[in-house]
């Protein structure tokens, strides 16, 4: 398929060259096209606009940051591809994706969120969460099959897909800070946190994901998979849509209390492992 990718940033870029693999025809945009570049040595072609990107594209993955860049961009790229299936892939909540139904009423739009992070964009193995008109959603089939393992339609509201992302990153971001204050719970207290990692080992609440993060929050380093600016934008749409609907958002409450503090000490180009700083022992 000719597919255009607008937004090559961690996600965008893993997931165009998981299409490229795929035998799709790729095109993309970039806001920074230093960014976008590298892209051409994968066999995608680098468009100077986004308007340029999705001209003749059949299906447009849109992975950018949050709900303004995606009203932005689509208010100067969707003229030029009117008849394409626009996948929008990037987290901006029901509240954002209904915003944006609700601005391009013109546009075949497909809410689809993706759940894994760097790595599975890369190997093209995302879970891809959609919602949208089912015609839709088959015409882009192809295209997400790219970069996804396997999809979860969640119905044909638009927004739905969106929810679940956030039901779903409510987890995520719970577990990563979890880790982060076991682990500083544990030096806090005197102990070696490697005496919680094999006292958890095999047990029912062990899970890939704990080592996958202790191991980052050991070394001290957090080369980004999604950055903790990210997770903390997510909690707090996540915050937001449980106060809408009236969920307690004690625990959630927390999340932004901790992801917030570790952006505001500097740490937000960090992997949102890094939310471990927000509970500094002694
Ligand atoms: P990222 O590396 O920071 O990329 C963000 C992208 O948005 C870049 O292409 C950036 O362009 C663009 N952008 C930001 N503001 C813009 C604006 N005002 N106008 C135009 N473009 C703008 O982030 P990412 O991790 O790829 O995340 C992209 C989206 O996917 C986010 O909504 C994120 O929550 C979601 N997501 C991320 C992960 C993950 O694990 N990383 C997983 C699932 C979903 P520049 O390069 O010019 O800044």
């Amino acid at each position: 398929m000719h597919v255009a990718v607008l937004g090559t940033g961690i996600m965008g870029a893993g997931m165009t060259r998981s299409l490229l693999r795929a035998g799709h025809d790729v095109r993309v945009w970039n806001r920074t096209a230093a960014r976008a570049q590298p892209l051409a040595d994968d066999g995608a072609t680098v468009a100077g606009t986004p308007a340029g990107a999705v001209e003749g594209a059949e299906v447009v993955l849109v992975m950018l940051w949050d709900t303004p860049a995606v009203l932005d961009v689509l208010g100067s790229a969707a003229g030029a591809a009117p008849d394409a299936v626009w996948l929008q892939g990037s987290t901006i909540g029901a509240d954002g994706m209904r915003e944006v139904a609700a601005a391009r009423p013109d546009l075949r739009l497909v809410d689809a969120p993706v759940l894994g992070t760097k790595g599975p964009a890369e190997q093209g193995t995302l879970v891809a969460l959609l919602s949208g008109a089912p015609a839709d959603v088959a015409a882009a089939q192809p295209a997400i099959d790219g970069y996804s393992a396997r999809s979860v339609y969640a119905g044909e509201r638009l927004g739905a897909a969106s929810a679940l992302k956030l039901a779903c990153n409510a987890w995520v971001a719970t577990m990563n800070a979890a880790v982060g204050q076991s682990i500083a719970l544990a030096e806090g207290l005197g102990l070696d946190p490697a005496l919680f990692l094999e006292a958890t080992r095999g047990g029912a609440s062990d899970t890939p994901y704990l080592h996958m993060k202790a191991e980052l929050i050991a070394k001290g380093e957090f080369p980004p998979s999604f950055t903790l600016a990210g997770a903390f934008k997510d909690v707090e749409l996540i915050r937001a849509a449980a106060r809408d609907v009236s969920v307690a958002d004690d625990v959630l409450a927390g999340l932004v209390a901790a992801y917030g503090r570790a952006v505001a000490a500097g740490h937000g180009e960090e992997d949102m492992a890094a939310v471990y700083r927000a509970f500094p022992p002694g």
